[in-house]
């Protein structure tokens, strides 16, 4: 058995980096990864300006007490003349401050009086006055090579005045699903069927990292179909994925299929739910075998196969966010694996979902994050665990 940690390092070794990019309009990259570093032309902000609504002032000027007239307005968007001897612009937010000025008073601590304002407090050297490239200054670089595009990058790429950035092309991601169990939402549900929910979930994983899913549906629990599938798929896709069907019983066609049309690694992972984590390659494409239960290809996911894409798109590693939080709860003896918990996070202390079952999917609706207990432990009421927010694993 690995470990967890011995098992994602083994499978990141495994993701080769896409070797293709493209330039997209920045209006439509959220979510895309950058392929090379964003470099400034320009200082942001252009020039030094006033932080507040009052008046551009030299600090030595504007001591508490003193009465200084008002020499020109400089509204946001227009540049000023220099600022005379003994007297004070009126400025506005984000307005250029006038050559020779050094500070800004906010209108609050003055008064306007007969002739000027007057000044309630004495300045203080340098007072709500941005400086020209206080953010970003030319040639610097404002966003890494392999920088996810969130809503503040594509800000910062906006200020910067970016319309177009280079970013890895999508990652295609060929899904089936086997068990002739499954029926599809939408199709009358027989005796002894269930409902396709792992198609939804993985679907749903896939579209937050950015990949474009290719879906090949549900595949009959026979080799030949499935042998069929996974041709199909490996053409299509840089990486296919299925979920159920590598154990060893005799309807998992998956394994065979996969081991017939390339090779494949099983791997036995010391962690619950989870344990079975097939990765291979059939051609080009790489192979991710989840297991079948749907918690258990749910967590998978997260720990394992979304590492693994996000490597394989192009986007830098980055270790999730946990905390030490007291437990809400009291647990015997765990098993001889690591555990990854269904929890909320409420109060100040971590609450269990009632039933931790690998089948019950309701518990990954209702969690907020995975308790990460190890192995053979005991919880009693207020021990420190492990809560890793399940934002946390996904972008
Ligand atoms: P398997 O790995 O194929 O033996 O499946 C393990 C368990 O997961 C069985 O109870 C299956 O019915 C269930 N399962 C497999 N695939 C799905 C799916 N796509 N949706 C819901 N349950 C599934
Ligand atoms: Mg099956």
């Amino acid at each position: 058995m690995l470990s967890v940690e011995q098992a994602l390092e083994q499978l990141l070794t495994s993701a080769r980096v896409l070797n293709e990019s493209e330039v997209v309009p920045a209006d439509a990259a959220l979510d895309r990864i950058l392929v090379v570093p964003l470099v400034a032309a320009l200082s942001v902000p252009p020039l030094d300006n006033s932080a507040m609504d009052g008046y551009a002032v030299r600090a030595a000027e504007a001591i508490e007490g003193a009465v200084l007239p008002i020499s020109q307005r400089i509204p946001a968007g227009q540049i000023g003349s220099a600022l005379a001897v003994g007297s004070v612009a009126r400025i506005f937010t984000g307005a250029p401050t006038p050559a020779g000025a050094d500070s800004v008073v906010m209108q609050e601590d003055t008064e306007t009086v007969d002739g000027g304002v007057r000044f309630l407090k004495t300045t203080r050297l340098g007072a709500n006055f941005r400086r020209a490239g206080e953010d970003i200054r030319p040639e610097q670089t404002v966003l890494t090579a392999g920088t996810r595009l969130g809503p503040a990058q594509l800000g910062v790429a906006a200020s910067v005045g970016a319309t177009e950035l280079g970013v890895f092309r999508r990652l295609k991601v060929a899904v089936f699903f086997t068990g002739d169990e499954l029926v599809m939402p939408g199709q009358p549900l027989p005796s002894g069927r269930i409902y396709n929910s792992n198609r939804a979930a993985l679907k749903g994983l896939l579209a937050r990292l950015g990949c474009e899913v290719i879906d090949l549906g549900l595949v009959a629990d026979t080799s030949e179909a499935t042998r069929a599938a996974l041709d199909t798929a490996s053409r299509q896709a840089d990486v296919v994925m299925t979920t159920g069907g590598v154990s060893v019983g005799e309807e998992d066609h998956v394994k065979g299929a996969v081991e017939a049309l390339g090779h494949l690694d099983m791997w036995k992972v010391s962690m619950k739910p989870g344990k079975p984590l097939a990765y291979g390659r059939v051609g080009a494409a790489d192979f991710i075998g989840l297991p079948g239960n749907p918690v258990s290809a749910y967590v998978v996911f997260c720990l394992f196969a979304a590492p693994f894409l996000r490597a394989r798109m192009g986007e830098a590693a980055r270790n999730p966010i946990s905390f030490a939080a007291p437990a809400g709860f009291t647990r015997s003896k765990g098993g001889g694996r690591r555990e990854f918990l269904r929890a909320r996070f409420e109060d100040g202390q971590t609450v269990l979902f009632p039933n931790q079952s690998s089948g019950v999917l309701t518990s990954l609706a209702w969690a907020d994050g995975l308790l990460d207990v190890d192995a053979g432990v005991t919880v009693a009421l207020g021990d420190p665990v492990r809560f890793i927010p399940l934002a946390e694993l996904l972008p």
